[in-house]
């Protein structure tokens, strides 16, 4: 056994996966380019270690579907939220209270399966979708939310680490434990979402930069989790991180469509290990020692009971 790589020993859970996507039923743009192959994507999840998958949702449509997909599978689950670029439909939809209702008795209803309110935060990097005000709004009510249902919070701040620690810390007393996924914040940021005592998720964009890199060297092990964010935020040649990958899947153009391939471009929860790869050589820790921290951490987070 030694000098082998000990890697059916891992256990990952991806925290952040979008497979309500379009993609994964082989559409791409609107346009239909292969067969849906959602079944193969999760066979090679689970062929490569990934042993829970959390799917995560955008609005309360999309929390149904994420639901339905979580329901054919006992080891998926699911979030149920509504995601800060689409807090427009809130102040738009003829009662607001009600579609938080609604979103309230869909994680009421289905607690086997819904693991956290999300995603829910601040994105200011796209405010063509939905202006700050009415992101800040929608944050606070879904806040509250958590607390009622007392679920776990699943967060999502881009470029806006600044009102999003302030909302939090307003609310601080009565917040649900919770983490705060795609980190891509300078250690300062870091250190303010651990002082309110969450967890930071990272993927493949929390990795692109030296200053990525660094600012998540500064996180303690025992708070950190790891996600793909698929279809999106998968390690690329050109990202510093790209030198610490081991594990590569080989792709096909989506015209070339393959059963058992990955389709280039398209993010999937197997390259999670990518993920751990990368977190190992940069923080300087055995992998398998960081895998069993995060996935320690994960359970605690959103599967107490299983403990
Ligand atoms: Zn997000």
């Amino acid at each position: 056994m030694f000098g082998a790589r000990m890697t059916n020993l891992r256990k990952f859970i991806d925290i952040g996966a979008n497979l309500t996507d379009p993609v994964y039923q082989g559409i791409y743009h609107g346009l239909q380019k292969h067969q849906p192959d959602l079944d193969k994507v999760l066979e090679r999840s689970w062929s490569n270690n990934v042993s829970k998958i959390i799917i995560t949702a955008g609005n309360i449509e999309d929390s149904k579907k994420a639901l339905e997909i979580a329901r054919t599978d006992e080891r998926l689950y699911s979030t149920v939220g509504c995601h800060p670029t689409r807090c427009q439909e809130l102040e738009e939809c003829s009662d607001p209270e009600e579609y938080l209702k609604s979103l309230s008795d869909l994680a009421l209803n289905n607690k086997d399966k819904i693991v956290a309110i999300g995603e829910i935060g601040l994105d200011y990097d796209r405010l063509q979708f939905c202006p700050k005000d009415i992101q800040k709004k929608y944050f606070e009510m879904q806040l509250s939310l958590c607390s009622t249902l007392k679920l776990p919070m699943f967060l999502h701040c881009r470029n806006a680490s600044d009102d999003f620690v302030r909302i939090l810390r307003k609310h601080k007393d009565k917040l649900t434990a919770g983490v705060v996924h795609s980190f891509d914040g300078n250690p300062e940021d870091a250190n303010s979402i651990l002082q309110l005592g969450l967890y930071i998720g990272v993927n493949g964009c929390s990795l692109k930069t030296e200053e990525n890199l660094f600012a998540v060297t500064t996180i303690p092990s025992d708070r950190l989790m790891i996600e793909t964010d698929c279809p999106w935020c998968e390690i690329r040649p050109s990202h510093v991180s790209a030198k610490d990958v081991i594990t590569h899947f080989p792709g096909v153009k989506k015209e070339k469509w393959q059963a058992d391939k990955m389709v280039r471009g398209r993010n999937e929860p197997c390259t999670i290990v990518q993920i751990l790869e990368v977190l190992a050589r940069i923080r300087d820790e055995e992998e398998e020692y960081l895998c069993n921290q995060i996935y320690k951490n994960t359970m605690k987070l959103f599967f107490p009971y299983e403990l």
